[in-house]
């Protein structure tokens, strides 16, 4: 596991993963871009959330709705009035911060997210918090900050053209209940997943990709008859962890599952519980699960024209489902496998490698192509060609010494690299080397797309 975050940057960085946003003007305060292996790395680990989660699950469809909606979504599902946070400035170095995290790092166990304004303001002044960039402990007055980003839509700039960046993809899913439920004449209990951006103007983002304030979410909701029996809760749990452990290869001692307290849980949800990973910086929410009950489609039935009840076939009654709502952050996740995969590995002859030791499925390539010598270059192309055209995600490497080309390779985990030699003008074989053992096999030409595939 990494240690240290700065270490981890700087890999990443170096090998075009994540880049710093808007870098040669200065950069944008906390957003970051993807390089090609960043962008890769993604879209796999997308593809393994989608096939897991929408693809290969029985109850399960996929939607994707639009970052803008109707004003009235936002206010029925209570984000216009209630996605605040408590914001103070230090009346030092004007510095700001979330009144409720200052005293959640100094008092760890104080839930200060469910304090009154008033409360928040005492607890900062009589535990005497001090500013974490100052030192001082001299604060303004609470202000209520709205997350959400604000924008116009249309020519016009006025109070009516006024829209909002979604904060979360989940409410778009919920008014789409009844086109998918219709549409595609699904019946109880079924589940729609989405991913896609969403825009939080958080106060104090920080920790690398750990809180941006634009990124991806992947979730899903789940609806079941308000009747059924089956504990959902507990089968969306297993299916969180079996996805982390068996897809991700994820270590279970690196995360935990914790269970929010009823002081705890949101004004939606009558039980949560959080997916939490180890980071270099603490232990940190990866995923939430949360027992979103009725609220959702209650309030959308109530502030819109819409019918979102389900006529339940047997009974013939109207009901209003229930949502069970698995959550995560595409780049928390990605996060979380970069800090358990990258590690720098002592070796027997007392050098060391960087190895980025990801699962085959995440990689951003599955094996390089190299000739030993830039002679054989043209045979070692062809191999490369020839892998390209069998949809084997490869790429192609021909500077620097044979070690130096596996060193980078195992740096931006590549599981494999395939080196043409002399002999393989003769025997047709090539030598295969495998990233986490090292070990070097001779794999016929004819052979290899079976051979990767596999
Ligand atoms: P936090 O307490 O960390 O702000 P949250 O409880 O508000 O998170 P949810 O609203 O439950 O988060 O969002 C679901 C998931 O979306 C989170 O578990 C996290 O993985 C991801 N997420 C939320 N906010 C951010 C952010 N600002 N940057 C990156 N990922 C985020």
């Amino acid at each position: 596991m990494v240690k240290k975050m700065e270490e981890l940057i700087s890999f990443l960085k170096t090998n075009g993963f994540v880049f710093q946003g808007s870098e040669i003007y200065g950069g944008l305060a906390n957003s970051w871009d993807y390089g090609p292996l960043g962008a890769q790395i993604k879209l796999n680990l997308k593809n393994l959330w989608w096939d897991f989660f929408i693809k290969s699950n029985p109850y399960n469809v996929g939607l994707d709705s639009s970052i803008l909606l109707n004003n009235k979504v936002w206010k029925a599902s209570g984000h216009i009035d209630g996605f605040n946070d408590p914001l103070v400035d230090c009346k030092n170095c004007q510095s700001r911060w979330r009144a409720d995290k200052l005293i959640e790092e100094k008092f760890p166990e104080v839930n200060a997210a469910k304090m009154s304004y008033q409360e928040l303001e005492d607890f900062l002044k009589t535990k005497e918090i001090k500013c974490p960039k100052c030192g001082k402990t001299d604060f303004t007055p609470i202000r209520n900050f709205g997350l959400m980003f604000k924008t116009q839509q249309g020519v016009l700039e006025d109070e009516n053209s006024v829209v909002y960046l979604r904060p979360e993809t989940a409410q778009g899913i919920f008014i789409n209940f009844k086109n998918v439920q219709r549409s595609l004449r699904k019946k109880l209990p079924f589940g729609i997943g989405q991913m896609g951006k969403s825009f939080r103007n958080e106060i104090t983002p920080g920790n690398f990709i750990f809180r941006t304030r634009e990124f991806e979410q992947m979730e899903l909701e789940f609806f079941f008859a308000p009747d059924d029996q089956t504990d959902w809760f507990a089968y969306w749990m297993t299916m969180v962890k079996k996805f982390l452990v068996e897809v991700l290869q994820l270590d279970e001692s690196n995360f935990r599952f914790r269970a929010h307290d009823q002081t705890e849980l949101a004004h939606y949800s009558t039980q949560t519980v959080d997916v939490e990973f180890d980071f270099p910086f603490g232990w940190g929410e990866l995923w939430g699960i949360a027992n979103r009950g009725n609220f959702d489609l209650t309030q959308h039935i109530q502030n819109s024209a819409a019918d979102l009840t389900y006529l339940d076939p047997t009974t013939n009654q109207k009901i209003i489902p229930y949502v069970i709502e698995p959550s995560v952050g595409l780049e928390r996740l990605l996060l979380a496998i970069f800090c358990q995969f990258y590690v720098i590995e002592e070796l027997k002859d007392g050098t060391s490698r960087e190895v980025l030791k990801l699962p085959r499925a995440l990689a951003p390539y599955l094996v390089s192509v190299m000739p030993l010598q830039k002679n054989l270059a043209q045979p070692s192309q062809k191999i490369y060609a020839d892998l390209l055209a069998s949809g084997i995600n490869a790429t192609y490497d021909e500077t620097g010494n044979v070690g130096k080309r596996y060193r980078r390779q195992d740096a931006i985990g590549t599981p494999f690299v395939i080196t043409y030699d002399y002999d393989s003008e003769t025997d047709q074989k090539v030598t295969l080397r495998d990233r986490d053992t090292m070990e070097q096999t001779r794999v016929k030409i004819n052979d290899l797309v079976d051979y990767l595939k596999r």
